[in-house]
């Protein structure tokens, strides 16, 4: 495992550093901001990606037509550890550029890249990912949405659900069964459309942290007759499946850490609040948890490291960085839990002007949703016990079947 930067490394390191310092503010704490309205949320976004954008920092990896700086794998780590150095707005394109993105990398034409790749870095256009549906979450295979083909283009029925981002996307990706006579990964084929296009309707989703417009909204879209031209098609017809595994790969490294209060956050409130007459970090079961997410947030930055070192030596992440999401998204939770309960009444009464007991409610109310998206931690243990330690592979009863032979439930 390698701990220092190598002399480039650190030149590299510096450069980054330098560029932030000049055009960004440097964190005051960690979780500290908030978010604001929609509207004003997506222009800070926006302006921030784009200045990103021209200095060539934005999609830093990509290649320069696309808007990037060629830049490695692990410079692309450098640089967001040092991004998350600052205050900066962020989040609504995650899903883009770190899902999106690639796979039009991988599957989209020359002339549709050099379309919708550059404005996709600037952060012109955003993007989101059409894969859940009400009966097909973990087990998106299942998925029900339909696309028939009609000439030269295909049309769309069906409803997909829990859209991060959909109320404001420009284009989506977007996974849907073209035949159902054959097994179930067999009869998927993948698509992007434009979500203006006629027939899709988006209806947003009130959330527990109240952010149905905020930048983490997610919706339930509807498909009604809506047309794709096939050459929106990516991969194969009957190869939705290969295509969205790309996707859910990069899944795997987008949505990594639960970003929020952390170890030092609870650190200091520890020693600022009072209990008993005493500062609470003298309280031994305080100490007991402190411990804890010390030891948590540790084994996190190393199991970075054993990721980081396996980049600089031209490697891919495997299945053992489903770890991170389920260690930090647990960890945010209980810290979360442990500000508002060591608030005693004042943190039942919701704080909306920042500070620390916000970003403890903010933690508390939206770590659940972080243990669910992008894989639950049901499914991430299994992904880690057949994957890692290869233990025997869950029972599939659907294995052979086609999908319209699979039981379905009584409503089909
Ligand atoms: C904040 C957030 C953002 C999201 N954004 C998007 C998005 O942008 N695009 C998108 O397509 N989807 C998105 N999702 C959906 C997400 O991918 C699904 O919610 C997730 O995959 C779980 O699916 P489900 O909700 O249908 O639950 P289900 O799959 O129905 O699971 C229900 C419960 O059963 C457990 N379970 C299921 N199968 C197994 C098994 N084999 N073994 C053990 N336990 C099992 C699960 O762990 C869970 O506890 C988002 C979800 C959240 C919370």
């Amino acid at each position: 495992m390698d701990f220092k930067d190598t002399p480039e490394q650190a030149q590299f390191r510096e450069k980054c550093y330098s560029w932030l310092q000049a055009n960004a503010e440097l964190k005051a704490g960690q979780g500290r901001s908030v978010e604001g309205k929609l509207e004003e949320h997506l222009q800070k976004a926006k302006a921030w990606q784009k200045k990103k954008y021209e200095a060539g920092w934005a999609m830093l990896h990509w290649p320069e037509k696309y808007g990037g700086m060629g830049a490695s794998p692990i410079e692309r780590i450098i640089w967001s550890q040092e991004e998350s150095k600052f205050d900066v707005p962020g989040g609504v394109f995650e899903i883009g550029l770190g899902m999106c993105g690639p796979v039009m990398m991988e599957y989209a034409t020359d002339e549709q890249k050099a379309r919708y790749l550059p404005p996709m870095a600037e952060g012109k256009e955003i993007w989101c990912q059409l894969f859940s549906e009400p009966s097909a979450g973990s087990d998106v295979a299942g998925l029900r949405s339909k696309a028939v083909q009609d000439g030269d283009e295909w049309i769309i029925n069906g409803q997909k659900v829990w859209t991060s981002g959909a109320h404001y996307s420009d284009f989506g990706i977007l996974v849907v069964r073209h035949d159902p006579e054959v097994e179930k990964h067999k009869g998927l084929t993948f698509f992007f459309v434009d979500m203006k296009s006629p027939g899709i309707e988006v209806k947003p989703i009130k959330q527990i942290t109240g952010s149905a417009g905020s930048g983490s909204g997610f919706n339930e879209v509807y498909f009604n007759d809506v047309r794709i031209p096939d050459s929106q098609r990516l991969g194969e017809i009957g190869d939705g499946w290969k295509v969205a595994i790309t996707t859910l790969m990069n899944e795997r490294l987008a949505v990594g850490d639960a970003r929020g209060s952390d170890i030092e956050d609870a650190l200091n409130w520890a020693k600022e609040q009072d209990f008993n007459g005493e500062p609470m970090i003298k309280h031994g079961a305080v100490r007991e948890k402190l411990a804890d997410w010390f030891i948590e947030a540790n084994g996190l930055k190393y199991t970075k490291f054993r990721t980081i070192s396996a980049l600089s030596r031209g490697g891919t992440p495997g299945p053992e960085a489903s770890i991170t999401k389920i260690v930090s998204a647990n960890k945010l939770q209980s810290i979360g839990n442990f500000g508002i309960d060591s608030a005693d009444m004042a943190g039942m009464l919701r704080q909306d002007a920042g500070g620390d007991l916000h970003a403890f409610q903010m933690a508390w109310l939206g770590a659940p949703g972080l243990r669910i998206a992008g894989g639950t931690d049901e499914i991430l243990r299994n992904i880690i016990a057949e994957r890692v330690l290869g233990l025997p592979q869950d029972p599939r009863a659907d294995k052979g079947l086609p999908f319209k032979d699979i039981p379905q439930g009584s409503a089909n």
